[in-house]
């Protein structure tokens, strides 16, 4: 058989079995900007599966913002940030992150992907341990395979596990505890404080990945570790810039020893071309907005509240969600689907999440609110999810 013949065979092998457990998936058009309401393969539905929490990827000041710095520093940033890519917007982002989290420095990076694969490969390696939560995002697990440092996955917020684990480990250059502040697929928060307590009785680092809750939580929409007056004592402040602050790229914050190491220790900082300036300065307006407008944070945060307590009083099961971040427990799988496609086709977009995304028997709907969904937008969305719930006997 020639190479290519096999090649074939394999994709082909891969794409069948995939089709045959129903979890082929495709892509879908999206129209028009991201918003409350988007137009879909060609048709308008409510959107309940963004991660634009506050909105912002459409507003017309993050665009100002992006089309000023074209104007001034073009299109592209032309080379990685430590050779010539390194432009006004990248270090004005950066100042202002440093500001807003009150730390002595940050860094910006391309995406949370590449951050947390380049933060944590380059911080740890052999004869480190690093403890992880079950639960915690795709970037995080590849960071420390690839860091080469042994890794230990505790159950999902399980803080007697983690003690056992730590208990039992001697003999390691460095320990750290790694975890998302809001896990993205339960919408609960890490018990932080425990974290926290738990690292200074063990001697370990502490990183965590704000993806969810920067703008989200916080006195001034800075993060979960600021809601709970933790940020002292969280050395690697690490989060993303593409999901409530509506732009893209990620950052870490802390001191400026750590910041320094990482820039010059993280391939996938080092060689990779600089976020396109307008990138950057939308980036640093929404910071702002986020910092200004505590309203969107409340009014967000108002519509989880009541999304949840409509759901729960139905009688679904909404798990521990704190968060605009709702699950919906369906367990089986093809159920989960059928929902998602229902409500799909009465214009409410909620994604079906299945395994290997989640564990087997745990299949369910992932609702996420926003601050612009209107409460005439909640209802509608509960009355056919209540309509729906019914028919396919979910409660
Ligand atoms: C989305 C997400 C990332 C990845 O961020 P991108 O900027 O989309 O690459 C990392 N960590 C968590 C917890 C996330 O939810």
């Amino acid at each position: 058989m020639t190479q290519r013949h096999r090649s074939n065979n394999f994709l082909t092998e891969t794409l069948e079995g995939l089709e045959d457990k129903n979890l082929l998936r495709g892509l879908r058009q999206v129209d028009g900007p991201q918003a409350a309401r988007i137009k879909l393969n060609g048709r308008e539905v409510l959107n309940f599966c963004s991660n634009n929490y506050l909105g912002l990827a459409n507003d017309s000041r993050l665009k100002q913002a992006a089309i000023e710095a074209i104007e001034q520093e073009g299109f592209g940033s032309g080379a990685s940030r430590l050779v010539c890519g390194n432009m006004r917007s990248h270090q004005r982002l950066e100042e202002k992150l440093a500001q807003f989290k009150g730390t002595e420095s940050a860094v910006t990076f391309s995406a949370g992907y590449m951050a947390n694969l380049g933060i944590i490969s380059s911080l740890f390696g052999r004869g480190d341990i690093i403890f992880s939560d079950r639960l915690n995002h795709a970037s995080i697990i590849d960071g420390i395979l690839l860091s080469q440092a042994e890794s230990k996955r505790y159950p999902h917020a399980d803080m007697d596990s983690l003690e056992v684990m730590l208990k039992n480990s001697s003999g390691f250059k460095r320990k750290a505890i790694i975890t998302d502040s809001v896990f993205s697929m339960d919408g609960d928060c890490a018990p932080l404080r425990a974290i926290v307590a738990l690292a200074q009785k063990y001697e370990c680092l502490v990183m965590i990945d704000e993806a969810h809750a920067l703008g989200v939580f916080g006195p001034r929409g800075e993060g979960l570790a600021h809601h709970l007056g933790l940020q002292d004592k969280i050395d690697i402040q690490m989060g993303t810039l593409s999901k409530a602050a509506g732009s893209f790229g990620a950052y870490c914050c802390g001191s400026k020893q750590l910041i320094s190491f990482l820039v010059n220790k993280v391939r996938s900082f080092i060689y990779t071309t600089a976020l396109p300036p307008l990138v950057a300065a939308a980036s640093l307006r929404a910071i702002e907005i986020i910092e200004k407008e505590e309203n969107w944070r409340k009014t967000l945060l108002a519509n989880a509240d009541y999304v949840k307590k409509y759901l729960k009083d139905l009688g679904f099961d909404t798990m521990n969600s704190a968060s605009p971040i709702i699950p919906i427990l369906v367990k089986d799988s093809q159920t989960a689907l059928e929902f998602s496609q229902r409500l799909l086709e009465e214009g409410i977009f909620v994604s079906a999440i299945r395994p290997p995304t989640v564990p087997v028997n745990t299949s369910r709907l992932r609702l996420t609110v926003m601050a612009t969904h209107t409460r005439e937008d909640l209802d509608y969305l509960l009355g056919r999810m209540k309509k729906i719930g019914k028919e396919l006997c979910l409660f």
